[in-house]
């Protein structure tokens, strides 16, 4: 895990929008958007594969038992599973897909670089959610992994 300089999300336009558009497609998880204000960005994964996008986050808490776990929702846009760990721990997985919309500015994240997103990015992330379809995805509850 390449780590970032610890930043709140609120500091991450592009996240913050990716994942208000992610958690409400999966109506059976007890994560309310309220709670994105309080997680702090804290690395991304480091295996440098193109295709690959996912972060981890710190929460001000340890999760409730109820939403501890693993929640996937395959978007056919890349696979993402959201990880509910142990000490408020929370990995957005995402993987699989070269064209996450949030990539470019976790990689400015890393270097310090706290630019507001580009139009050109904010388009990115309106036609991710464009062509996701209810009837395209499958929503699978992963059951908690230790
Ligand atoms: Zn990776």
């Amino acid at each position: 895990m390449k780590k970032i300089p610890k930043i709140k999300l609120t500091q991450a336009p592009l996240i913050m929008a990716f994942l208000k558009n992610i958690i409400p497609l999966r109506d059976d998880m007890p994560f309310d958007i309220e709670m994105l204000k309080h997680l702090t960005l804290i690395g991304m994964c480091g295996c440098g594969q193109k295709d690959c996008a996912t972060i981890t986050c710190r929460y001000i808490k340890e999760w409730n038992e109820d939403l501890k776990g693993s929640w996937g929702v395959n978007t056919n846009q890349g696979i993402i599973i959201l990880h509910f760990l142990n000490k408020g721990i929370f990995e957005l997985e995402a993987i699989d897909y070269e064209q996450f919309p949030y990539r470019s500015e976790v990689q400015r994240l890393l270097h310090k670089n706290y630019i507001k997103p580009t139009p050109k990015e904010y388009e990115k992330l309106d036609r991710y959610f464009k062509y996701l379809k209810e009837e395209n995805m499958n929503v699978v509850n992963l059951g908690e992994i230790e």
